[in-house]
């Protein structure tokens, strides 16, 4: 039974969901943390109507669509579940989706929570919340002006989860997030990747965690898959990757993603190494929850890229792909990808500087943008947009691309319809934070009006592949 506190402040919480809705904002935060006010212990008390598990998904890169596949995944097993969608992800949203899901006096229980959050948040929620698993996909730093800080997050999480009942499961690739066993003694799943045939020897991105976590001797790779994920030791200590108990084998991105984890074939339509270890980690976690093979498969194949994650536009018969970086690593996944395309492209990079995007924009320094510079690129334009628009234009120049095809558009929209008065075969839209809903609106505004003038009729092209 609830207090009366309790249901005030559902009731309060619920109706200020409402009002955004109306007011067309998506306001997930301000709810929660109001309902928070009102009864301080309410996020715990609703989160005991979960009768099966929780799960917490956190790391620096990843973290949203991992969790949103698993939650595709029990959708399509029909289970309950609570899930802070709206990228809502600090206490106060997660308090707002679990009122969201919840009936007015608090009762209602679901199968299972499903929580993204950011690295620093988890050992606020553990005060609050007991999750069966914490996943952690991976630790990027994410901007410049956060460096250092990661260490002591990381520190943070580790003293949060020791000495609870907590299983983690963990990125086996990862030198930064492998040795939480040997400090928290608690159980681990690992995931990875065997070698690939998308792996590099040299080492040339900006790479963190290139330092063994016992003995600080550094690390030693046969192999990366991308970033400082990889097959590494340490020749001073002889620490190692930890035995995987999901395997991801036989990775093929074409550009779309195939590959093997165990026994089970999986299939997506998502692009880029960096999303197959997303899929990798969703189906460890499927796995663990006990949900059969053909369930999660037709729940990957089936699930389509979300805002700003590789999200298609078609604009008359153009074909736009939007994509959210936020850091070097992010950056470079995608110009990975891009090569993967041979397709001829016109790149859009919307830059901005605002909070939320990190104030210091000289990580695109560290990203490695000379990689699609080779003439066989087919990258044929380049439109610089944002608040930074210049910044990121003296960054592609710097990277050995004709001036000539580089043009600078801060206005976002403007900028959007330059680059779509370019030839190319597929349009990419590379967005940074702050500049992504925006352009995504464009985008899919855009798209619509097109679809209103020209009748559908025009099919997906297949993306041409180099060596296939
Ligand atoms: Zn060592």
């Amino acid at each position: 039974m609830q207090t009366i506190r309790t249901i005030t402040a559902i009731a309060v919480a619920k109706l200020l969901i409402c009002l955004s809705r109306i007011l067309g904002n998506q306001g997930t935060a301000f709810p929660g943390r109001i309902a928070r006010k009102i009864d301080p212990h309410i996020l715990q008390k609703l989160a005991g109507n979960v009768k099966e598990e929780m799960y917490i998904i956190t790391g620096t890169n990843g973290k949203t669509t991992t969790t949103n596949m698993i939650a595709r995944i029990l959708e399509e097993k029909g289970y309950s579940f609570v899930h802070n969608r709206a990228g809502a992800n600090m206490i106060t949203g997660i308090t707002t989706a679990f009122i969201k899901e919840s009936d007015i006096f608090g009762k209602r229980s679901f199968e299972y929570a499903l929580l993204e959050t950011d690295e620093a948040n988890v050992p606020l929620l553990l005060k609050e919340l007991t999750p069966r698993v914490v996943l952690i996909t991976n630790f990027f730093r994410d901007q410049l002006d956060r460096y250092g800080e990661l260490d002591s997050t990381i520190g943070l999480i580790k003293d949060a989860v020791r000495d609870t009942d907590i299983e983690l499961v963990l990125n086996a690739d990862d030198p930064l997030v492998v040795h939480f066993h040997n400090d928290t003694g608690l159980h681990c799943w690992y995931f990875g990747f065997e070698p690939t045939d998308y792996d590099v020897w040299e080492d040339d991105e900006s790479r963190e965690g290139r330092f063994c976590s016992f003995c600080a001797a550094e690390l030693q790779y046969e192999r990366f898959h991308y970033a400082q994920l990889g097959k590494f030791y340490c020749s001073n200590c002889g620490s190692h990757n930890p035995r995987r108990n999901f395997t991801g084998h036989n990775l093929r991105m074409t550009p779309e993603i195939r590959f093997m984890v165990n026994d089970l074939e999986i299939s997506s339509p998502y692009l880029g190494f960096y999303n197959a270890y997303n899929i990798l980690a969703a189906v460890s976690v499927a796995k663990l929850v006990g949900i059969q093979d053909d369930v999660v498969q037709k729940a990957i194949a089936s699930y389509q890229p979300r805002a700003g994650r590789m999200e298609q536009f078609m604009i008359g018969d153009k074909k736009a792909i939007q994509v959210l970086v936020k850091n070097p690593t992010g950056l470079n996944q995608t110009l990975a990808t891009l090569n993967t395309d041979v397709s001829s492209k016109a790149l859009f990079f919307a830059l901005n500087d605002n909070h939320g995007d990190g104030r210091d924009v000289s990580w695109i320094w560290d990203a490695q943008v000379e990689a699609i510079s080779c003439t066989d690129s087919g990258v044929k334009s380049i439109t610089c947009s944002g608040l930074r628009s210049g910044d990121a234009a003296l960054r592609f120049k710097y990277a050995g691309f004709d001036e000539e095809i580089i043009e600078v558009e801060s206005d976002l929209e403007a900028g959007i319809k330059a680059c779509l008065n370019n030839e190319a075969e597929v349009y990419y839209f590379l967005c940074t934070y702050t500049t992504l809903f925006p352009s995504g609106k464009i985008l899919s505004r855009l798209a619509r009006k097109s679809q209103g003038r020209k009748q559908p009729g025009h099919v997906r092209r297949k993306l041409t592949v180099r060596g296939e």
